[in-house]
């Protein structure tokens, strides 16, 4: 049960990702790099990644680390340790494309894990094979088990907006947060052992401006918004097409960014090289994901999707392309 007293915000921001559109770009991960990570501890901060799913993700194993609720109490999860972010190393390319050695970093042996460290590897067997890019960052969750764990009462529910913030002047780096977040998604900060996160770009938000990961998007996969404004795409997306769904919601946090699943991918091919019926992607992997809800999400996107290419008009598909960029982002604030 929660017991710790926490600020109910008026509104809550919330971010989409559509899983259809990422092409895995990174641009995302180096927009947040290049705008909020400048300082020292700056290699070891990954506010935001994007790893290939299925895959060890980043940090290496985060799904197994524990934390989140279960049966509405905290869960004291494990801290990744250091070889699950990866240290930072050179790359051998001289030896791994020239002389045919195997390890990638000089000297060796190599590090087994860093961000991005699986990429398009994925599952099952050629011509089956399959996998999807999953962009990750805080999910400003509304039930968050960073705040609830923190000793020092460092981490704040943000009234205005509900994003989730660290007051470093506050952090002690006991590490709390890291081991209550179900996400990764709080660490320590190598440089100066503080918690750190994803800050939900709250000064561009303050201003009406979309957050630096939405807007950079080179695959425009991502939408951001106030779930209470009837117009904005997230609501649309969230509340009444149901599409867009929390990454582990059995995690007990009640995550704020919401995931539209992969509906279109290819299909699996018989021993004759012919496509069935039957998507690469197993339904099994999504609902692990997703949760059971992902079936009907599935269903709607693709129906919906038979009626655009048909001529016929569809509200999902519309909002999901986002004709026009302002469409996908947040209103400025009045
Ligand atoms: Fe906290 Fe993790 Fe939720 Fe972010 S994702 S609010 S760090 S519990
Ligand atoms: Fe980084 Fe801002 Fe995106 Fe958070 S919302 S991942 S701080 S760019
Ligand atoms: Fe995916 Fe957009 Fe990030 Fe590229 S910038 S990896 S398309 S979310």
């Amino acid at each position: 049960m929660t017991t710790k007293a926490m600020a109910v915000p008026t509104r809550q921001i919330a971010f989409v990702v559509d899983l259809n559109k990422c092409i895995g770009c990174q641009t995302c991960t180096v927009a947040c790099k290049r705008l909020w990570t400048g300082h020292p501890g700056q290699a070891f901060m990954y506010w935001r990644n994007v790893e290939t799913a299925p895959g060890q993700g980043y940090p290496r194993n985060w799904t197994a680390k524990g934390g989140g609720y279960k049966d509405g109490e905290l869960q004291k999860g494990k801290r990744p340790g250091g070889a699950d972010y990866g240290v930072p190393f050179d790359f051998d390319y001289e030896g791994r494309l020239f002389q045919g050695k195997a390890d990638r970093a000089r000297p060796s042996p190599a590090p087994h894990s860093a961000p991005n460290w699986d990429e398009e590897q994925g599952a099952g067997e050629y011509p089956n094979n399959h996998y999807f890019f999953l962009p990750r960052m805080c999910n400003h969750c509304s039930q968050p088990a960073c705040l609830e764990s923190c000793p020092n009462d460092a981490i704040y529910r943000r009234v205005q907006d509900g994003i989730n913030v660290i007051n470093l002047d506050k952090c002690k780096g006991t590490g709390s947060c890291v081991e209550a977040c179900p996400y990764g998604k709080s660490f320590l900060n190598m440089a100066d052992l503080k918690g750190n996160k994803c800050i939900g770009c709250y000064p561009r938000i303050e201003k009406g401006v979309a957050s630096a990961c939405v807007a950079q998007c080179a695959g425009r996969a991502m939408h951001v918004g106030f779930l209470d404004d009837m117009n904005s795409s997230v609501h649309k997306l969230v509340n009444v097409f149901k599409v867009a769904l929390p990454l582990y919601p059995e995690f007990g946090t009640k995550p704020n960014v919401f995931y539209i699943p992969p509906a279109f991918g290819p299909m699996v091919e018989d021993a004759q090289g012919n496509p069935t019926n039957q998507a690469k992607i197993p339904l099994a992997y999504l609902e692990q994901l997703f949760g059971r809800e992902v079936g009907s999400a599935l269903a709607l996107l693709r129906s919906e999707r038979s009626r655009k290419m048909s001529g016929m008009p569809s509200d999902v598909m519309d909002t999901m392309i986002g004709a026009r960029s302002a469409d996908m982002m947040i209103s400025p604030l009045t």
